[in-house]
This record gives C-alpha cells, sequence and structure tokens, in this order.
C-alpha cells in the first residue's frame, strides 16, 4: 500500500466497473465534478463500451443509440481510461482490485431475467427477453444456436409482460425486413428474422391497461409498422368508473388509454401480421411435448390493490415461441453482497453496504444500486448521488489508500488478460463501420468475442 504522502501527492484513483451509461456517468462526473484530480480506470468484462446502449437499446432506435456518441466523450476524457475485455471475479479479484485504487464503484447492471415460475418454461421455443435482445444487439454472449432454432419457422409468437423491453421484442418480431436493414444488428440476426414467417405477436399483460407500464412514445411507435397492424380487445380496455378516477392523475396511463383506444376494433387485413395487445391475463403453463405449442392464461380481474386475481376462467393461446419480457435482476460479483429478493446491492446513497454497515471505498450506481428501471438519463442522477457520497468520504479521509495507477493493465497484461484500451475498441469500431459499408449500412455489429478482438490485434499489427 502507498503511504500517505504518497496518496496525497496523486490523483485519486477510482475504478468502476461496468462501461455502461451508470459507468460512464460516474466516471465523468468524478472527473468533472471532484475538487482534486481524479483517475478513473472503466472496467468491462466485454472488449466494447456502452453497456445498454449497445446490447439493450433496439437496433431499430437509432435515435437513442446514438446516445453513445455523447457517452464517448467520457472516454476521451484523458482521465478516464477505458479497460475492456477483463471480468471482475476471474481476471481481477476484488480484493485485488481495491489494493489497485482508492475507491470502486460498481456499475455493472442487472443482466439476469427473471423466471416466471411455470411449467413448461424450459422447453424450446420458451426464451428470456434478455436472450432474444442479447441475440438481436449482437452480444458476445447470446445464445445463438438456442435462439434461432427457437426462431425457426415461427408463425404465432406470444411475448408475455407490458413493460417497453416487451414493445421492443415485439416490435422487432413484427417488423417488415426491409425496416430492420438500415439498423447495426449482426447479418445473421437479419437473415434469421428475415426467414420467420411471423402472422402473429401477441403482448400479454397480467393486469389491466391502466397498470402496463409501457410509455406512451413506445405504445405509439407499434402504429408505424410496415407490416403490422396493432389489434386490441375493447373489451379488454373497459374501466370501472372507480378506476377511470384512479387513473386520471396517472399522465402515462391516460395517455395510454387513449391511444389504446383508438386502435379498438382495428382489422389485420390479408396478409399483415397481427400485433395483437391482449389484457387481464396471467400465465399458468407452456404448453408442448417437445417444444412449445401455446400458452394457458387465466383470466384475471384487477382489485382496489391493484393486484390481479385469477377468474378460474382458463384459455389457450397457440404459440409456437413465447418470450418472458417480465424483468432484470442483478447478481453479487465474486465478494459483493446481493439482496437476492431486489437482485440489488444494499446500498445507502450509493455506499455499499456490508453487514448493514458502509464498506469505505464502495460504491454502486445504476441498476445494480436502484434495480431495473428508468431511462439512459436517469442514470445521470443515479450516478451523480454516488459520486457524492464518494467525494464526501474522499473529504472525509476514509478512503483506504490503493497502489500504482498504471499496475492494474500491467498486473492484468501479466496474468495473461488481453485487457483492451480506448485505441482497441476505436480499431473495433472501425471495423464494424467497414464491414456495414460491404452492404451500404452505417454499420454492423461484430456479434463474436473472438472477431472483435481479431480487429484489435489486426490494428495492433499494423
Ligand atoms: P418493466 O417495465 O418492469 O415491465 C415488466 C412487465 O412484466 C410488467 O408489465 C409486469 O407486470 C410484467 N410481469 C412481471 N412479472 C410477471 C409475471 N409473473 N407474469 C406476467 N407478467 C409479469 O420492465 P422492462 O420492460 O424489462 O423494462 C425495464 C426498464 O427499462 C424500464 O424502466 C423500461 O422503461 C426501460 N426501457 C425503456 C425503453 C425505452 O425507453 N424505449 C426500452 C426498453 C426498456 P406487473 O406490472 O403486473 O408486475
Amino acid at each position: 500500500m502507498a503511504d500517505e504522502s504518497d496518496a496525497e501527492s496523486r490523483p485519486l484513483r477510482v475504478a468502476v466497473v461496468g462501461a455502461g451509461p451508470a459507468g460512464i456517468y460516474a466516471a465523468e462526473t468524478l472527473t468533472r465534478r471532484a475538487p482534486v484530480p481524479v483517475t478513473v480506470d472503466l472496467l468491462d468484462r466485454l472488449p466494447t463500451p456502452f453497456g445498454l446502449v449497445r446490447h439493450g437499446i433496439a437496433p431499430d432506435h437509432p435515435k437513442m443509440r446514438a446516445i453513445r456518441d455523447t457517452l464517448h466523450r467520457a472516454l476521451d476524457d484523458p482521465g478516464v481510461r477505458f479497460v475492456g475485455n477483463v471480468e471482475v471475479g476471474t481476471d481481477v479479484t476484488l480484493e485485488d482490485l481495491r489494493a489497485h485504487v482508492d475507491a470502486v464503484v460498481y456499475t455493472y447492471g442487472a443482466a439476469l431475467d427473471r423466471p416466471l415460475s411455470v411449467d413448461g418454461e424450459d422447453l424450446p421455443g420458451s426464451l428470456a427477453a434478455t436472450d432474444l435482445v442479447a441475440w438481436y444487439c449482437g452480444h458476445p454472449d447470446a445464445d445463438r444456436a438456442r435462439v434461432e432454432s427457437a426462431l425457426e419457422g415461427v408463425r404465432r409468437a406470444v411475448v408475455v409482460g407490458v413493460g417497453n423491453v416487451a414493445l421492443d421484442v415485439a416490435r422487432v418480431l413484427a417488423r417488415a425486413p426491409q425496416e430492420l436493414e438500415p439498423t447495426d444488428m449482426p447479418q445473421h440476426v437479419l437473415d434469421v428474422l428475415a426467414a420467420a414467417p411471423v402472422e402473429e405477436v401477441t403482448v400479454l399483460g397480467r393486469r389491466g391497461p391502466a397498470q402496463a407500464s409501457f410509455t406512451t412514445m413506445e405504445l405509439r411507435e407499434l402504429d408505424g409498422l410496415e407490416q403490422a397492424t396493432v389489434l386490441v380487445d375493447p373489451a379488454d380496455l373497459e374501466l370501472s368508473p372507480a378506476a377511470e378516477e384512479r387513473i386520471a392523475g396517472d399522465r402515462n396511463a391516460t395517455r395510454n388509454l387513449a391511444v389504446l383506444r383508438g386502435w379498438a376494433g382495428h382489422d389485420a387485413g390479408p396478409g399483415r401480421v397481427a400485433l395483437r395487445l391482449r389484457f387481464h391475463r396471467r400465465p399458468v403453463r407452456l404448453l408442448g411435448a417437445d417444444r412449445v405449442t401455446g400458452v394457458e392464461v387465466e383470466r384475471t380481474t384487477v382489485g382496489d390493490d391493484g393486484r390481479a386475481t385469477g377468474t378460474g376462467e382458463f384459455e389457450v393461446l397457440p404459440a409456437d415461441l413465447v418470450v418472458r419480457s417480465v424483468g432484470y435482476r442483478g447478481e453479487g460479483l465474486p465478494g459483493l453482497p446481493v439482496d437476492q429478493r431486489s437482485g440489488t446491492v444494499p446500498n445507502e446513497q450509493g455506499r455499499v453496504l456490508r453487514d448493514g454497515r458502509p464498506s469505505p471505498g464502495e460504491y454502486v450506481a445504476g441498476w445494480i444500486k436502484r434495480g431495473p428501471s428508468g431511462v439512459v438519463g436517469t442514470n445521470k442522477h443515479d450516478a451523480r448521488e454516488t459520486v457524492t457520497s464518494l467525494l464526501a468520504d474522499a473529504e472525509a479521509g476514509v478512503l483506504r489508500s490503493g497502489g500504482d495507477r498504471d499496475d492494474l493493465v500491467r498486473t492484468l497484461q501479466a496474468r495473461g488478460a488481453e485487457p483492451v484500451l480506448l485505441e482497441d475498441w476505436r480499431a473495433i469500431d472501425a471495423a464494424e463501420v467497414a464491414l456495414g459499408a460491404t452492404r451500404g449500412r452505417a454499420r454492423t455489429t461484430m456479434h463474436e468475442r473472438e472477431t472483435l478482438l481479431a480487429a484489435v490485434r489486426a490494428a495492433t499489427a499494423r
């Protein structure tokens, strides 16, 4: 450990674990707001930065994905060093990492899916939205074989859940191939989606339209698809006067209902994909012997407490693909506690709690801090709160002092790891743009870790 005078004469050293929006905002806030010089190592287990902005935001939302240009400015800051392709817990232990820096901010998100916990959930043809999203965004860890076999020959898909991720999934499945062509989806994704003969996509809410968590802009977008028509059963939209009164103060719910009512009574028309939104139905079982053939659902009513109760009326929705989009959850890193119920790291204003007490030098931001909620910009405020706690602790002198700044990358390299730095990421970036150009696209995402690393090695060899 460095001695005190050494610690005072050098910048405050921070490692941020996770180079998604929460991590990048934390790094940016640290370098901009700290009253003392700060250097940040921004670690990610992938060779690429941007987290869910690259591997979560739907590729047919190019304006939202353009936020990566803004995020890139933080990576260009000389006080921030991107260190990709490094897995904390495998390539470097938490204890090791903490010996290199004065503070660690965990911002690695919530990558796991939540299960439905119903029979048949593990059948082929049943996927978590996290699987499908990872695949269509070209995440290196996506299970290509499983997703692609689930999509083979799909005519009828059911998406369980009525959040924005469910709408992303439904939209991507219902889009015409020519609508997806300009995106940066990997070529094999475009090919598989173009070959799937999708006729019907049903999005299923276990409660009513007034309780749906999707936002109005995302809902409205469903109406603009080239080959799909949105269908809503007017009976699903009937609300009791008490329910009407209850949602009157909820702008999102009021607007959603107005949009849904505008669609009631539409017809799909021949040759168009029927994109159905159905409410008050909860899945009780996925049917099928060796692959999914349908979902058995129970009708529900929503009580005054907002909870769904089964009515005992059942119905079967035929389906050859079922995607559960019922939320994400986070997990701990080896050596870091996680609350199993919420899937978040226990914290107080971003300070990690161990045995209920703040652990000096350990912080969280983003989904692993507050759970999977909000939009990209939400992480800015979230990171600010965490950084404020960190800087207050630095000022109060409670951080322990870490080692030499360059050591982390050198240590990793000496152990045979292959850290990807900013220049290496630029080589990947250029290779993706060049790959896109071969087909007249702005970019094609390279999905295999080995291909990403090969682009780095090729640039290094030049
Ligand atoms: P979400 O908004 O929490 O939606 C989860 C959905 O799953 C809810 O409709 C929930 O219904 C349902 N659900 C949960 N358990 C269920 C069960 N056992 N059976 C049936 N349904 C169940 O989560 P998300 O869609 O994963 O989105 C995560 C966050 O990312 C959100 O903040 C979202 O807005 C954001 N996001 C934003 C965009 C965008 O801005 N374009 C795009 C994607 C994601 P209940 O309400 O009844 O529990």
